[in-house]
């Protein structure tokens, strides 16, 4: 198969004694869309960050195909942060072309193509109108759409969405939810979207992975739906037992 993304093989990582996640095996392909759920503590956060190259992997590997780096090929989006600091500093277009500067060589400068893509990125996401706004001005669901655009500006062939909604009143992440899921089919960005709802990401998901410290289940959201047995025993490591 030549669509494959990234592949994760039987990935091991432990915080000091304690592991984190066991074994864990899948392969993510060009236009997935996966929705990674689990409770507490279950281990999606390490998940991303091991793929994001921010911990150290203990035992196994993850390939990035068709790059030269998990840099190139990977953007994210973390947790609206800024909410209500109308002190933050940041211009819209100026958080946006911190997306673009990590990926340059020293020295690190914007240029005029570089603002061509910036002007295309915002206006894909209907905020060209906010570019000299700072961005703790904006609302929550706007920050949440300038950081997307920061994770989309050097068009990254995955995305990653860290429980992109769970700051947000249920009509704009209903749009928020909309408007990842036209990125995916428009533009055939691959999605990881991590969350502990379940139900949301069921609706606008491909792919169902749910973690434990270990790989539950990793295939279609059809067979997901049909095998509802796999939410039972979903345990809160840091809180006690949940069943998501
Ligand atoms: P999730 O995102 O599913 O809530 P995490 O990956 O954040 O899970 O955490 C998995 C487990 O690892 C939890 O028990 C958490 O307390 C622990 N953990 C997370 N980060 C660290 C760290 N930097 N050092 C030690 N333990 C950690």
């Amino acid at each position: 198969m030549n669509n494959k993304l990234i592949e994760v093989e039987n990935l091991s990582v432990y915080y000091g004694q304690q592991q984190v996640l066991k074994e864990v095996s899948f392969v993510i392909e060009q236009g997935d869309y996966v929705g990674l759920v689990g409770a507490n503590g279950s281990g999606k956060t390490t998940l991303v960050k091991s793929i994001l190259g921010l911990v150290p992997i203990s035992k196994g590997s993850i390939t990035y195909h068709g790059s030269g780096g998990v840099h190139k090929g990977v953007g994210y989006l973390p947790q609206v942060a800024v909410t209500g600091n109308t002190l933050f500093p940041g211009e819209v277009h100026e958080i946006v072309a911190v997306g673009l500067l990590g990926k340059k060589r020293f020295p690190k400068r914007i240029t005029s193509l570089d603002n061509q893509r910036i002007d295309i990125i915002l206006k894909r996401l209907d905020i060209y109108h906010l570019k000299h706004k700072k961005i703790g001005d904006l609302s929550g669901g706007q920050q949440q759409r300038v950081l997307l655009a920061r994770a989309m500006v050097s068009s990254p062939r995955l995305l990653i969405l860290d429980e992109p909604t769970s700051a947000l009143d249920p009509k704009v992440r209903t749009e928020f939810f909309s408007l990842i899921k036209k990125i995916n089919q428009e533009e055939g960005t691959s999605i990881i979207l991590v969350s502990h709802d379940l139900s949301s990401i069921k609706k606008c998901s491909s792919k169902i992975m749910l973690l434990d410290r270990e790989l539950l289940y990793y295939g279609s959201t059809v067979d997901f739906n049909m095998n509802v047995n796999f939410v039972e025993g979903i345990h809160d490591h840091d809180h006690g037992r949940v069943v998501i």
